[in-house]
């Protein structure tokens, strides 16, 4: 019988559906084709898969053959079918045994001269494949990085000639994981490095404890893309199932596998598609690259507003999904959000000697470009002013490093779950107001400051959020009037409203 079956992998989101790929070899005249995967993309297959069959020193089988990928919607155009199909021809030409693929996927990309290389994505297919109690053959390369899941069994090969040759054998060689995972890598700037901003250094330490989202304005050079990057290496290590999540999400594009939270800066001049995930492929965009981790946007208002418009779902759900053409995927995003602006358009509003140009209608436009409802989402609203030469010049301050901080946080962030089960920054209205479990003499002070302040309904849930976390940071049952007055402080920095002094709203 001509005819094979070859299990391989597919790719839908982080996930790698199982695809086989059937081989027929019929008489005839001679030709190869392959069913439902477009004229393009199979004349490319048939090329790689011909050359490096011969290459290899291999029989090219001379029939009419077919190829069909099915299911035919888990089957995307990718490279990572060469091998499957290869392994089909050589099985149905009877060049290989039948058990030589028994109870075995094969997934990869084959050079002309019969060289196998890795795949993006091959770490979903390996999780899939050992889910299914499944062999997985791939390409040498970074195979050893992809071992460490458990209960996997590689089989790895440089080339096709090789891999043969592993599969005839009587007990193959399977790949040894790499003796330890790469450790947690912090290599982002430390804390100490921040000096002369007291606001700014308790706002990185409440984002971190609580989760918020932060919104910088201040002059350039003010500091805020190092607080942003210092940011990151606050947060404490991610749990297993998030961790495998970001290894995933790297692994599809393209990128190594790096341990902790991760750092994204897109330009505000980056495309929708490559913000939020799109491509032909639907692969995922730099909001699914920030989750666990920290996604910053500098220079917020530059941002066109349809992509902050379409940063409001994700900051909601953390998720996004990508639809393409003949593809629609979710990936997870659940970022923490720090953006920064400057206080107008020239950037030197903020600079005493009136060297700012800019008309208050001017400034009030610039300031309208970060949008409303995303500005919601942003618990933390700090304005930032130049540090004086003297604090830049000071010794680094003591017991101020990220690793001592991210202790503190890592303890804030066990007394949310355990009390909510989730950071503060995703309580919602009602949620935040027991959370808080103010005394009723508290209540009233907020009550006064709210009315003070005329605040909404909404930014006065924004600055009880951030309360709770200021208790949470000593280990407090219930809010205070202290942290009330501390959380006020963080300003709206688009509104521009001036420092004003809450200690009427003070409880004796
Ligand atoms: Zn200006």
């Amino acid at each position: 019988m001509h005819l094979s079956f070859i299990s391989t992998r597919g790719q839908a989101g982080l996930d790698a559906p199982s695809v086989t790929a059937e081989v027929h070899l019929s008489a005839g005249l001679p030709a190869f084709q392959v069913v439902g995967l477009g004229d393009s993309s199979s004349r490319e297959i048939r090329s790689r898969v011909r050359a490096a069959l011969i290459s290899s020193h291999l029989k090219w089988p001379d029939f009419n053959i077919t190829v069909n990928l099915t299911p035919a919607e888990r089957v995307t155009r990718d490279t990572r079918f060469d091998l499957p199909i290869a392994m089909g021809l050589l099985v149905a030409s009877q060049q290989l045994p039948r058990n030589a693929i028994e109870g075995r996927e094969f997934i990869g990309e084959l050079g002309l001269d019969g060289c196998l290389k890795p795949n993006r994505g091959a770490l979903a297919a390996v999780l899939a494949a050992a889910r299914a109690g499944n062999t997985l053959c791939l390409a040498r390369e970074g195979a050893p990085q992809l071992a460490n899941v458990k209960g996997c069994r590689l089989i790895a090969a440089p080339d096709l000639l090789s891999l043969c040759a592993a599969l005839k054998a009587a007990d193959p060689q399977f790949v040894n994981p790499l003796s330890a995972c790469p450790a947690d890598t912090y290599d982002y700037p430390d804390l100490s490095q921040i000096r002369g901003q007291p606001l700014l250094y308790r706002a990185l330490e409440l984002a971190a404890a609580g989760g918020h989202h932060l919104l910088m304005s201040g002059s350039p050079g003010v500091g805020k893309t190092l607080a942003a990057s210092v940011l990151p290496g606050l947060l404490p290590p991610l749990e297993p199932a998030a961790q495998q999540e970001v290894w995933l999400i790297r692994d599809l594009a393209g990128l190594s596998r790096a341990n902790g939270p991760t750092f994204r800066a897109p330009h505000h001049s980056s495309s929708i598609a490559a913000l939020m995930g799109g491509t032909a492929r639907a692969l995922p965009g730099e909001i699914s690259m920030a989750h666990g981790g920290v996604l910053f946007l500098d220079e917020l208002t530059e941002f066109p507003r349809a992509v902050l418009n379409q940063l409001r779902q994700p900051l909601e759900t953390g998720e996004i999904t990508v639809s393409r053409a003949e593809h629609q995927h979710r990936y997870p995003a659940r970022f923490q959000l720090v953006a920064a602006m400057n206080p107008c358009p020239c950037g030197l509003a903020d600079n005493e000697d009136g060297s700012c140009r800019c008309s208050p209608d001017m400034i009030r436009r610039y300031r309208q470009g970060a949008s409303g409802p995303l500005m919601d989402r942003i618990d933390l609203h700090v304005k930032l002013s130049k540090p004086s030469p003297e604090a830049l010049l000071s010794a680094a301050p003591q017991g101020n490093s990220s690793a001592r901080l991210r202790e503190r946080v890592a303890k804030a962030r066990e007394r949310q779950l355990s009390r909510q089960h989730c950071l503060n920054r995703d309580l919602a209205g009602d949620d935040i107001v027991e959370a808080c479990a103010l005394k009723s003499t508290t209540r009233e002070g907020l009550l006064k400051a709210l009315t003070a302040l005329s605040l909404s309904a909404r930014s006065a849930h924004r600055r009880l959020r951030v309360a709770r976390t200021l208790a949470d940071m000593t280990g407090e049952e219930r809010v205070s009037m202290l942290h009330i007055n501390t959380a006020l402080s963080f300003r709206d920095a688009p509104t521009g409203l001036e420092q004003r002094d809450f200690s009427d709203c003070r409880q004796p």
